[in-house]
């Protein structure tokens, strides 16, 4: 019985390997969650409104008008939506037909453009970047381009922590002007804010960038995030969004973050956490387990062990929870580590220390 009815799900969904989220893998009773690239602190908010009879406005126009302000943009080049995730799949509802168009994509890279285009049917090209730069390969790009309705840019990369280079980015805009969207993921963008590609949405139509609040912001639990893009391009994702898709204690919390003191806190927080990998990277490269620190740009570190497994799940039982990145392409023997208070940073070496001390590594031939 149970059988028929899980046969009666579509096929790519019976096939579908779910996305692996940090609170599906489970470790969120430990102490040092490290695995998310959450804020590792918090500022406390209280919810202005108090009754819920009403149905919020759609796009909450105060919540359109504060982002605005943040990022310099007029209000009908943002839509807010239930993360930048949603942002994600809305795209592709909107711009890709199943079955005939596709999307590119470039792994090692965040996973959820390839589950989203799995989920709709849409076809997924797979550009990975160049191994150990981790730039685009944008001859492969170029080349690949037919029924390529939208291209996925993570920047500052998630998991590996570069910058893609503007020069790269316009390059990209360039061959794709008149055929496809460049969606550019700046989930970590408050991290490096030079790297930012807003002022380019008015040169380029094609331009699409994503944001949200749960990086920098600190508020991965209440699910908001941006789209920003030309005037017609958010008409049109305005027209498959949900109707209420943002709740009012959502809106009202963020608008809360997005005045002036909170963004001088949240400005305060990214320094800290930026002064803290660095503090992290120094310490890391002085562990013997540890095989290379790859550059990063965002609050996290993709670091490459000398036995991995042994590393991640030593740490994982003393409650220090990482994110394992070895099944990935090109990441073999990788992990990558969101940057966290740094008394929590500071347990964490102390614990790579002590394993550095109960090992031997260089050329250990069980890990060759
Ligand atoms: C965390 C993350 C997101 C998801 O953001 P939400 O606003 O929490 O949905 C999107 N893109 C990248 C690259 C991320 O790392």
């Amino acid at each position: 019985m149970t059988d028929n009815i899980l046969k009666l799900a579509r096929n790519n969904i019976q096939k579908l390997i779910p996305y692996q989220s940090a609170r599906r893998i489970g470790g969120e009773h430990a102490n040092i969650l490290l695995n998310a690239n959450e804020s590792p602190t918090s500022i406390f908010f209280q919810s202005k409104k108090k009754s819920f009879n009403r149905y919020p406005e759609c796009q909450p126009n105060n919540l359109i008008l504060s982002y605005a302000n943040y990022v310099d943009l007029s209000c009908n080049q943002i839509l807010v939506t239930r993360g930048a995730d949603e942002g994600i799949e809305l795209l592709i509802k909107a711009f890709c037909e199943p079955g005939k168009d596709a999307i590119i994509y470039c792994p090692p890279t965040y996973d959820m453009y390839r589950v989203n285009a799995k989920i709709a049917g849409v076809e997924i090209k797979e550009i990975p970047t160049i191994k150990n730069t981790w730039q685009l390969d944008l001859l492969n790009i170029k080349l690949n381009l037919s029924r390529v309705k939208l291209v996925y840019i993570c920047n500052p990369n998630n998991p590996t922590g570069n910058i893609i280079l503007k020069k790269d980015l316009i390059s990209l805009l360039n061959i794709t002007l008149g055929r496809s969207l460049v969606v550019i993921d700046e989930a970590y963008i408050e991290f490096s804010p030079q790297e930012s590609m807003t002022s380019y949405l008015k040169e380029y139509p094609n331009l699409v960038i994503l944001r949200t609040l749960s990086k920098a912001f600190a508020l991965a639990g209440i699910r908001c995030g941006f789209t920003l893009a030309k005037q017609e391009v958010i008409q049109i994702l305005n027209k498959v969004i949900s109707p209420y898709p943002i709740s009012v204690p959502v809106s009202d919390i963020a608008i809360q973050s997005l005045e002036v003191n909170c963004i001088k806190l949240m400005r305060n927080r990214v320094l800290d956490l930026n002064n803290n990998r660095i503090w992290l990277i120094n310490q890391l490269q002085n562990c013997s387990c540890v095989e290379k620190v790859f550059e990063s740009h965002a609050n996290y570190l993709l670091v490459k062990f000398f036995m991995f497994e042994k590393v991640f799940l030593t740490l994982w039982n003393k409650g220090i929870i990482l994110r394992n990145q070895n099944e990935k392409i090109n990441l073999k023997k990788c992990i990558r580590i969101s940057i966290g208070t740094y008394l929590e940073s500071l347990q964490l070496i102390q614990e790579l220390k002590i394993f550095s001390e109960q090992n031997i590594f260089q050329g250990d031939i069980s890990e060759k």
